[in-house]
């Protein structure tokens, strides 16, 4: 790898902060941080830290050393200096005369030496930073050095690749006795730029951000040298069917497989989301002959056992159709679960306290033929489980080419997958109401359909915004970041919604609620109006929603966890009113067809409803028609919204929404249809 390091860049970060009364060492730190960040092959996800050792003010204007560390919860490539709590130096280093000191106590004595009591929690490895004497330390999990140190026999490979230019530390959990042996070890070599933490990953020192950074780089390019010399080639490709189903088709039987609860179970299904990957290195991988050998040793740093677990699943390669793999599919699972727990009671309460078992699913899935999914109770944590299984991926292809791949022991993985500290960097956020859940919504681009994209997207759930503008969709899922998508979508397209239904299935793994809500209003005298009118509305306002239904039963079926189809049916309905046929007619059809849907999908707990609104500011009708009907009146079209119904209250868009939402709620409501239209009694339900 190449040294981003730039004077210029350098000396800006020095001024930008200096305006901010940050410190140079500071300000350097945060610089070399974010280049080292920004690197996947160097940091993922949280993993990696670094710190300064530097003298800051307290409140009463006094130097005080500090230890400025990492922080949990912040992202290396996005630092910034409260992201490097400021921890007071002596008193984390007279910790050295300690013999033991437990996580909790440790944790408890760096808060109470944060100069801010606000800080965020000092990373766990803090107390290693400070009993090293350099000012600058950045540790990095980079893939390289992995794929060196991952090894039956990495020692020699290791002091061939470094000679003495790095100290090895064999492996030990992080924490305080991890601190205590790299403190001894430097010491006993007081010469070398860094240090190696043996299947963990690698620290690099110096006295200067530049010098340490640079260190880090030299570093770990002398370990991408030893990779790209002297390879053999690897994973022979088992012999596999000519032909597979696509990632499209597969995603929606794993995603049913991996819920925490199948529907019929009381209460709803605890779903997960996917993230998809495939590239020709993950499908040398995942094809490989010896998948189940490679794959299943363990993860290739043990920071990564939270997000991942210590192995992925294994499917069978999925057949065109889909029969036999389902089946096979389904056993894996319950073999792994029987795995998972068999693992659990193998090592809980034989080093530590007694632990309570975590839900025993994978969070990698592996498919021959296909690729690799990463799984998440939300779409950001499948992204993050997907990233880190690309990057193992290219740290166990590079071991094997040099060597055979071997991480830490099962019974170090598990304390690490345990440790209270690790699971802290979890999170407990509450889970949101449709939290794991995925919501495609038609017409999402503007007026009521945008308004329940929001609604949706603020219950947690994943969502899609189909449009036939396309820009449109993609400003309303662009604030949604990774919990939104935007396709753009003719609905009366019967194979461009497959297509958009292929795609929500690879990118979130499946569907779980859609609003069918595209709509258009045609006008014209029943008695004379053209039939291509008709015919033209009834393709917009019946049978796109048919479409779309039927996509979406499709992937609902698949999955087996149920699901919810929501229409936006109208007024027009129930209620026609004078020129509005060529409207009213396709809606009254599709009042039938959510009946339809409700009635025969009912036992595979695909609920089916509707939404029946009216006078909506956003809603079909035209601003001018809107102003001919208030004028006829002689109202302004404020008090016709309003006037017009038995509450006095104008019917926003977000009032349909919320109507969408509550339905997707409703448990044991099918079949229904809930009017949104300030009350009007001629168009009640009767
Ligand atoms: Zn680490």
């Amino acid at each position: 790898m190449k040294s981003a390091w730039s004077d210029k860049d350098a000396s800006e970060y020095v001024a930008r902060y200096a305006a901010n009364g940050i410190n140079r060492d500071i300000a350097l730190r945060v610089y070399t941080t974010r280049l080292l960040g920004r690197d996947p092959l160097l940091v993922l996800h949280g993993g990696g830290n670094t710190s300064v050792k530097t003298s800051v003010n307290d409140l009463l204007g006094d130097a005080v050393k500090v230890l400025c560390v990492k922080g949990s919860g912040w992202d290396m490539a996005a630092i910034e200096p409260q992201g490097l709590p400021a921890v007071r130096l002596d008193p984390l280093l007279r910790l050295r005369v300690l013999d033991r000191l437990s996580d909790e106590d440790m944790v408890a004595f760096q808060r109470a030496n944060l100069l801010d009591p606000s800080a965020p929690n000092p990373s766990v490895e803090t107390l290693l930073h400070a009993f090293l004497p350099h000012a600058y330390i950045d540790h990095t999990h980079s893939t390289a050095v992995l794929s060196v140190t991952d090894q039956e026999n990495d020692e020699p490979l290791l002091h061939e690749v470094y000679g003495g230019r790095v100290a090895l530390v064999p492996y030990v959990k992080p924490g305080f006795d991890l601190s205590q042996a790299a403190a001894r070890i430097y010491a006993w070599n007081p010469k070398v730029e860094g240090m190696i933490l043996r299947q963990h990953g690698i620290f690099s020192f110096g006295a200067t951000a530049q010098e340490s950074y640079e260190r880090m780089v030299g570093l770990v390019t002398l370990a991408e040298q030893r990779l790209a010399s002297g390879r053999k080639p690897v994973f022979a490709a088992a012999a596999l069917p000519a032909t597979v189903a696509s990632a499209a088709e597969v995603a929606p039987v794993v995603r049913g497989l991996l819920a925490l609860r199948p529907w019929d179970v009381d209460g709803e299904p605890e779903r997960i989301t996917l993230a998809f990957r495939t590239s020709q290195a993950i499908r040398q991988y995942v094809d490989g002959a010896e998948l189940s050998r490679y794959s299943q040793v363990g993860v290739v740093t043990p920071d990564h056992t939270i997000r991942t677990k210590n192995w992925p699943l294994i499917l069978p390669m999925p057949e065109p159709g889909l029969a036999g793999f389902s089946v096979a599919a389904w056993s894996a699972v319950d073999e792994f679960r029987a795995r998972y727990h068999a693992y659990f009671v193998r090592h809980n309460g034989k080093r530590e306290a007694e632990k309570r078992e975590l839900d025993p699913y994978p969070r990698v899935v592996l498919v021959p033929g296909l690729g690799l999914f990463g799984v998440g109770r939300s779409p950001a944590a499948a992204h993050i489980a997907a990233d880190i299984a690309e990057n193992t991926v290219r740290v166990i292809t590079d071991s094997e080419a040099i060597g055979r791949y071997r991480p830490v022991s099962e019974a170090d993985m598990f304390d690490m997958e345990y440790w209270s500290l690790e699971q802290a960097k979890l999170g407990k956020a509450k889970e949101p109401p449709l939290g794991g859940q995925v919501a495609v919504i038609t017409g999402g681009g503007s007026g009521i359909g945008a308004a329940t994209a929001h609604a949706f997207h603020a219950e947690g759930a994943a969502v899609v915004v189909l449009d036939r503008d396309g820009p449109s969709a993609a400003a309303v899922a662009k604030p949604f970041k990774e919990r939104g998508l935007a396709l753009a979508c003719d609905v009366t397209e019967p194979d461009l919604v497959r297509a958009a239904f292929d795609r929500v299935c690879t990118v979130f793994g499946g569907v779980d609620i859609v609003v069918s809500n595209a709509g258009a209003a045609w006008q014209g005298k029943i008695g004379e109006l053209s039939d291509r009118i008709l015919r033209e509305s009834f393709e917009l306002n019946f049978f796109s929603h048919q479409t779309v239904a039927q996509n979406a039963v499709r992937v609902m079926l698949a999955q087996g966890t149920g699901g919810s189809l929501l229409f936006n049916v109208s007024k027009q309905a129930l209620n026609p009113g004078p020129n509005f046929g060529p409207y009213g007619l396709p809606k009254a059809a599709l009042l039938l067809l959510m009946k339809q849907y409700a009635l025969e999908y009912g036992d595979h707990g695909i609920r089916s409803n509707a939404v029946n609104a009216d006078r909506v500011r956003t809603n079909l009708m035209s601003p001018a028609l809107m102003e001919e009907r208030a004028a006829a009146r002689g109202l302004t079209v404020e008090e016709y919204l309003r006037d017009g119904n038995l509450l006095k209250r104008e019917v926003k868009a977000d009032d349909v929404a919320q109507a969408f939402v509550s339905l997707a709620k409703a448990r044991r409501t099918t079949g229904a249809t809930i009017t949104v239209d300030g009350g009007n009694i001629a168009a009640s339900l009767r």
